[in-house]
């Protein structure tokens, strides 16, 4: 049977080991973190998986925490009135069709690993350089590199055609918590947009002791959100992160008041530049090296894509390696897979990317009209189960116009 090397051990390399595994693929995976590194280290993401995502988990048995983990079950939308604190100029939600869901990291990735060994996988402890990369792909016929934003990516050549950005656009931070407040009738990611400034979501989710909360914060750089570098303790994130809200966004520090931090190690913050890469690298030796997940296509958090691309990227790749039979794994057959995968990501990375830059009239617009066009509302909520669907009318004035004429007259016609 072929022989297959994953270096990384996350949302992109274990689901595709584990896949492989289940077809009677040999299947080494390299990683630099143990499962009790892993389970005893820091948040890494929000990891908001919506249902395309949760079904190719599903379809590989791979949804362990399901029962147990709340779902989310809408998109919330809101803008505070610029001049009269504590309202809102846009403020909708709507339901998704079915739920999303999010566990963390720390929960999953150290069953998965353990998974991997006990379906017969091998798994090497290791940080993989060059040499490293260079031994894998003499023992193996296929290599592929899912290190995240490990340094080892780099060695991928940036695509910068595909790359619009050069430096991060926000300032991110995670605070993960318990006893926040519930929104009402359903849950939801509470997207809270406040221009200029950056955006705050808050969504349900599991984590080591439990349901929670995660807070995720996006502060345009320089500007009054950006902040984190400056924090030193767990404590005075927390404290940090209620005090924004408090500012910016009351409605929901209501919610956060009773907010506790599930465990020190729940909170993070950092930066990095959306990147696309060129999906082969050559190592010195002439020998071809793969790339999946977010070492390949980094988007900003802002849309929650990266654990849901990382996925519909497993689920191509997995079935191009089984089509692919015993033919060998050339440049060419690397680059076709890549595309197939970027014949979707493409409209991911185009939407994301659009959040990160002052919005056009016409989503103002859209983004308004969808607070009294519940139809409306939920075609935006929808389109974070697939991307691809917010286009063409995302990027086009005269279609995005068209659109909300449809729904004017859906809503118009029902009330009659
Ligand atoms: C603040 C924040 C919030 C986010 N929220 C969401 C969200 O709500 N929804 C969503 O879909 N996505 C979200 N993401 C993105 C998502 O977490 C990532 O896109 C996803 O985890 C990518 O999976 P991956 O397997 O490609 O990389 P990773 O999950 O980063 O896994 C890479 C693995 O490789 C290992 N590794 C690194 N270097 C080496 C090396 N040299 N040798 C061996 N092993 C190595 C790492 O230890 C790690 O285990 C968020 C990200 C951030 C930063």
């Amino acid at each position: 049977m072929r022989r297959i090397a994953i270096v990384g051990g996350g949302q992109a390399g274990l689901p595709l080991a584990l896949g492989l595994l289940s077809k009677g693929y040999e299947v080494t995976v390299v990683t630099n973190r143990t499962p009790d590194d892993i389970h005893r280290g820091k948040v890494m993401s929000s990891q908001c998986m919506f249902d395309p995502s949760l079904q190719i988990e599903r379809d590989l048995g791979l949804n362990q925490w399901e029962a147990a983990c709340p779902p989310v079950e809408g998109i919330g939308f809101a803008v505070p009135h610029p001049e009269s604190k504590g309202a809102k100029l846009i403020d909708w939600s709507a339901r998704l069709d079915r739920p999303a869901q999010s566990v963390d990291q720390r929960v999953k990735m150290p069953v998965w690993l353990e998974q991997v060994e006990a379906r017969g996988g091998r798994v090497l402890i290791q940080d993989a350089g060059v040499a490293e990369l260079e031994a894998l792909a003499d023992s193996h016929d296929l290599v592929l590199l899912a290190a995240g934003k490990g340094e080892v990516v780099r060695l991928f050549e940036r695509d910068a055609a595909r790359s619009p950005f050069d430096k991060p656009q926000r300032a991110l931070a995670l605070t993960y918590v318990h006893g926040l407040e519930k929104t009402p009738e359903y849950s939801r990611v509470a997207f809270n947009l406040i221009p200029g400034v950056g955006e705050y979501f808050v969504f349900p989710a599991l984590t080591l002791s439990g349901p929670c909360d995660i807070m995720v914060f996006e502060g345009v750089p320089g500007g009054p959100l950006d902040f984190w570098r400056d924090i030193r303790t767990p404590q005075e994130h927390l404290a940090a992160s209620k005090r924004f809200l408090e500012t910016y966004l009351p409605w929901e520090a209501d919610r956060a008041r009773r907010a506790e931090l599930t465990d020190d190690n729940g909170i993070l913050a950092g930066a990095f530049a959306p990147t696309v890469r060129k999906p082969v690298m050559t190592l010195p030796s002439g020998k071809l090296v793969f790339g999946l997940g977010d070492a390949v296509v980094t988007n900003d958090p802002i849309t929650g894509q990266g654990a849901n691309n990382a996925t519909k990227a497993c689920k191509v790749y997995l079935d191009a390696i089984l089509a692919h039979g015993e033919q060998p794994y050339t440049r060419g057959w690397m680059e076709h897979t890549f595309e197939q995968f970027w014949d979707y990501a493409r409209w991911v990375v185009q939407w994301t990317n659009s959040l990160l830059t002052p919005p056009p009239p016409h989503v103002l617009q859209l983004l308004g009209a969808a607070a009294n066009l519940p139809s409306l509302a939920g075609v935006v909520a929808n389109g974070f189960n697939h991307p691809p669907s917010y286009f063409p009318w995302w990027a086009d004035q005269v279609e995005c116009e068209r659109l909300i004429s449809s729904h004017q007259v859906v809503s118009v016609s029902a009330a009659a």
